[in-house]
């Protein structure tokens, strides 16, 4: 395998963190271009600031052309049994877990994660498969509705595929948001066309690379790659639905894109993420949790906490604990479990908090840790960072930092918290710890954001495929898991076998039959039929 070639890890010479050319090669040999030559991009690696790889930028043409395959190769895909796609989602599954560690040094060298939080995508994207895999034909199946008129109409709902999909994703989670969200739109009967980001192509081709490997038709899922500006448009322009993850900024311009063309589009998009703490939690799990609710992946997770409200019957026990458990946690560039916290992933996200919290320092935040870059473990690495004082005119106070950085507020009562929790354009995610579930549930009720967690950052929820998630108000569209992500990839049809035309019968006249119908009407008012 080329992957063994991958740098073995070494956090103080993180110079040897690199990709096999042979890999680089094989991999790009993936992407779906027309003939002729194309510009190349360098993506960097986080870890070192090197360059990573070579990536070709796709045009226009190279969209039409993947677009093209996929559209011919749909009938044929989607008259395939359930079972016969299902075993493919099956196959990749243990692909996935026999070469977890392939994926882990790729996601790894193209983010700057550390490896416990790659770690997380190989169990979510294995999850997923093998939900959709076995659920996908039940919940699609054909299934009898109420007729018009009982008895003399038989009634069915089909869902058939929309046809081709355009997948557009981000780089911050790139092995689960290239391929899990795709893998139900073709286990529905679609083919589909993938976008990664530009840093992070490499993960999404050999997530593709692995899908063929365990049997998927290679027009199934093409993959273009490039600049969002250049392929994001080219596939708004053909595609029959659109499914995009990245900023709010950019998911309104998709938006606009799908609505011009009249097809369906669904946005997972930016977050303000809030954490409460009411005053019955358990301190020191409600501290613990945050660290991991907060500072995954270097905080650049869609769901990840950026503001946490403490009831101040607690506030300073919390903050002790938090701020030590910050401080504490490894920072480093190593393909090994031996870090706690790795790198950002580009020179745009470190600019971005550092903007965020200079901003608030200049303005009288306080930080209680953190705030510092670290260039002794490489060029993006950035500190744990915890502010307090933070108010309505400080830029971390409301727009998304996406980094490892939160803002702690005391309250007194939970209408307020609650309240604050709400005070924001966002509507992702949440988190509410206490010890008395009910009550957290009661509370998580009144939280406009679509998946709440108790007792736990993010993981509960985005861990529980059965369910629907995504974002309420400007965090999104549509949502991903369970029912609704895969039947938004579908089109409702409903099939009605009329058995006696309801007419009036020979010989009776239109005034007759008319009053007979509302006898009926008035007499369907007193059952359930
Ligand atoms: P972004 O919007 O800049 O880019 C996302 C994708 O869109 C990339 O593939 C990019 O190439 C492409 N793109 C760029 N311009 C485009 C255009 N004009 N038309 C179509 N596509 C275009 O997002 P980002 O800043 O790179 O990613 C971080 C953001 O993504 C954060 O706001 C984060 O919260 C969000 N995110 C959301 C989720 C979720 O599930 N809700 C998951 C991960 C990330």
């Amino acid at each position: 395998m080329e992957t063994a070639s991958l740098a073995s890890s070494n956090a103080n010479a993180f110079h040897t963190l690199h990709i096999a050319p042979a890999l680089v090669s094989a991999l790009t040999s993936y992407i779906t271009l027309c003939d002729g030559p194309h510009d190349q991009l360098a993506v960097h690696a986080p870890f070192t600031g090197e360059v990573l790889a070579t990536i070709p930028l796709a045009s226009d043409a190279d969209v039409e052309l993947a677009v093209a395959r996929a559209r011919a190769a749909q009938p044929a895909w989607a008259a395939r049994s359930f079972a016969d796609r299902a075993a493919i989602f099956l196959r990749f599954y243990d692909l996935l877990v026999q070469r977890h560690a392939e994926a882990l040094d790729l996601i790894q060298l193209e983010t700057g994660k550390a490896r416990c939080h790659a770690y997380e995508e190989i169990l979510d994207t294995a999850i997923v498969s093998r939900y959709y895999a076995l659920r996908a034909e039940n919940l699609l199946r054909p299934r009898r509705r109420k007729g018009a008129f009982p008895l003399l109409t038989q009634t069915w709902e089909f869902h058939t595929p929309v046809g081709v999909a355009g997948f557009i994703v981000p780089w911050n989670y790139p092995l689960t948001l290239a391929v899990t969200d795709a893998i139900p739109a073709l286990m529905a009967g679609n083919t589909a066309v993938l976008k990664p980001d530009r840093q992070t192509s490499l993960t999404a081709l050999w997530a593709v690379r692995l899908l063929r490997e365990a049997g998927l038709p290679a027009d199934v899922l093409p993959v273009v790659t490039g600049e969002g500006t250049t392929v994001g448009p080219a596939l708004a322009a053909r595609v029959d639905f659109l499914m995009f993850t990245g900023s709010t900024g950019t998911g309104k311009s998709v938006a606009g894109r799908a609505a011009a063309r009249l097809i369906g589009c669904s946005l997972e998009l930016g977050g303000k993420n809030p954490m409460i703490v009411c005053a019955d939690a358990d301190v020191e799990k409600a501290a613990d949790g945050a660290i991991r609710g907060c500072f995954a992946a270097a905080g650049q997770l869609c769901v990840s906490i950026e503001r946490i409200y403490i009831h101040e019957s607690l506030f300073n026990r919390f903050v002790d604990r938090f701020v030590e458990r910050a401080r504490n946690l490894k920072m480093g560039a190593a393909l090994d479990y031996s870090v706690d916290l790795g790198s950002l992933t580009s020179p745009r996200q470190l600019a971005k908090i550092e903007e965020h919290v200079q901003d608030a320092v200049e303005k009288g935040a306080k930080l209680l840790a953190g705030g510092r870059r670290r260039p002794e473990f490489g060029p993006l690495f950035y500190e744990p960072t915890i502010l307090t004082e933070v108010h309505e005119n400080m830029k971390a106070y409301s727009q998304e930092t996406f980094g490892p950085v939160v803002s702690l507020y005391k309250f007194t009562s939970e209408e307020e918290a609650v309240a604050r929790a709400n005070a924001t354009n966002y509507g992702l995610n949440a988190s509410v710890w206490s010890r008395n579930t009910r009550h957290a549930i009661d509370l998580a009720r009144k939280i406009r954001a679509g998946s709440v967690n108790v007792n736990e950052g993010y993981i509960a929820a985005w861990g529980s495929v059965d369910s629907p998630i995504g974002g309420m108000k400007e965090s999104g569209l549509g949502r991903r898991h369970g029912a609704e992500g895969i039947l938004k990839f579908t089109e409702a049809q409903t099939i009605a076998v009329q058995r006696v035309p309801v007419v009036p019968l020979r010989g009776m006249s239109w005034d007759g039959f008319a009053k007979r119908l509302i006898r009926l009407l008035r007499l369907l008012r007193h059952t359930r039929i």
